[in-house]
């Protein structure tokens, strides 16, 4: 039974005057309570999950000077002060225009956890091929968000993994689309033996904590600057960086203030640190897209990489996965239509 607001006033009144000891002896009684896990969705409306959230800000300005300002279709809608737009709660979030109930959302998410094949999620959430198809990318372009403010500390291991390039999709109906070789059969070989631009490189940073970065950041081999590109402003000042024997990393750690372990060719110890967890990052990515997934186009690369990073390898159980899925994707800033899907490079880095 939840208490009144001014039950809890009195509350906050008695504790200010309690003396240091007894808050102290009350503090330690509230940490053994045992909490409420977190609650899943139970809004079944966009505003009231979304109010419960974030207080409105414009999505225009960024101006906390809101007035509410009627409803349209019986959702709350705002104005702001400063730039005089107008505004919902879904607006600059990949709920804004779905004509789907949150509910909805939820359940589909919860499918994205369990890795779910598009066929079943489809069947799963009663909706159709595309729709889910479409579906995937807005959560998984959403969930790239979550990477920018990831901050590598302790013992953070870097390197580099290669998928070939793949063109996989339907292009019967694309009047743009070329394929510019020959086609292959899944899985498959490079023409050219060792690296070449056939591959994709997939540069990765991990550290001890299960926190982790990973990008396309180049065609083939990385120089420094295509390292930099994935890893810049994203490993904390003071950590041990370990990487393999390649140049690009001691320029990178001495420019973010690192230590840094090299563990040269045919060795896989120095000093007791290894690159062992980033080989086993690789090892279940490359399961996911070329197993569970049967292979991915290169153009969603970047948002299957996000994927694992947060169903494989972070911590912490399913449910408390979709829990901080659910709340980031919904949202955080992130406009996503139809057309972008359509308009994206086969190749989401420079091709030189
Ligand atoms: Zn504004």
């Amino acid at each position: 039974m939840a208490i009144t607001p001014s039950q809890l006033e009195i509350l906050r009144q008695l504790f200010a005057n309690a003396t240091p000891e007894q808050k102290s002896d009350f503090l330690t009684w509230v940490n053994k309570t045992p909490q409420a896990a977190t609650s899943p969705v139970t809004a079944s409306t966009f505003d009231a999950f979304l109010m419960e959230r974030k207080a409105p800000v414009c999505p225009h300005c960024g101006s906390v000077h809101i007035l509410k300002n009627g409803h349209a279709n019986g959702r709350q809608r705002f104005v702001c002060k400063d730039c005089r737009t107008t505004f919902g709660f879904t607006n600059n979030t990949i709920l804004h225009q779905s004509k789907k109930d949150l509910s909805v959302w939820s359940l589909y998410i919860g499918c994205m956890i369990q890795k779910m094949p598009l066929r079943k999620t489809a069947k799963a959430c009663k909706m159709n091929l595309a729709t889910a198809f479409a579906w995937r990318h807005k959560v998984l372009d959403a969930l790239t968000n979550m990477m920018e403010s990831v901050k590598l500390d302790g013992v953070v291991e870097c390197d580099e993994t290669y998928e070939l390039v793949s063109f996989k999709g339907n292009h019967k109906n694309s009047s743009t689309f070329q394929m510019p070789r020959k086609p292959r059969k899944r899985g498959g070989r490079a023409s050219k033996r060792g690296l070449s631009k056939e591959q994709v490189c997939v540069t990765c940073g991990v550290n001890l904590g299960h926190q982790s970065v990973g990008r396309i950041s180049n065609l083939g081999k990385p120089s420094c600057k295509e390292l930099a590109s994935v890893l810049d402003g994203h490993v904390a000042e003071g950590a041990v960086m370990v990487t393999d024997s390649h140049r690009g990393y001691c320029k990178l750690a001495d420019a973010y203030r690192a230590s840094h372990i090299r563990i040269p060719r045919k060795r896989h110890v120095v000093n007791g640190f290894n690159i062992q967890l980033m080989n086993y990052y690789h090892s279940a990515l490359k399961g996911m897209i070329n197993w569970h997934f049967r292979g991915v186009a290169t153009k969603y690369l970047n948002n299957y990489v996000v994927w694992h990073n947060l169903v494989n390898f972070a911590r912490g159980s399913d449910e408390e996965k979709e829990c901080t899925m659910r709340d980031f994707v919904l949202t955080t800033k992130c406009v996503s239509v139809w057309k972008k899907n359509l308009a994206r490079e086969p190749i989401p880095c420079k091709v030189a």
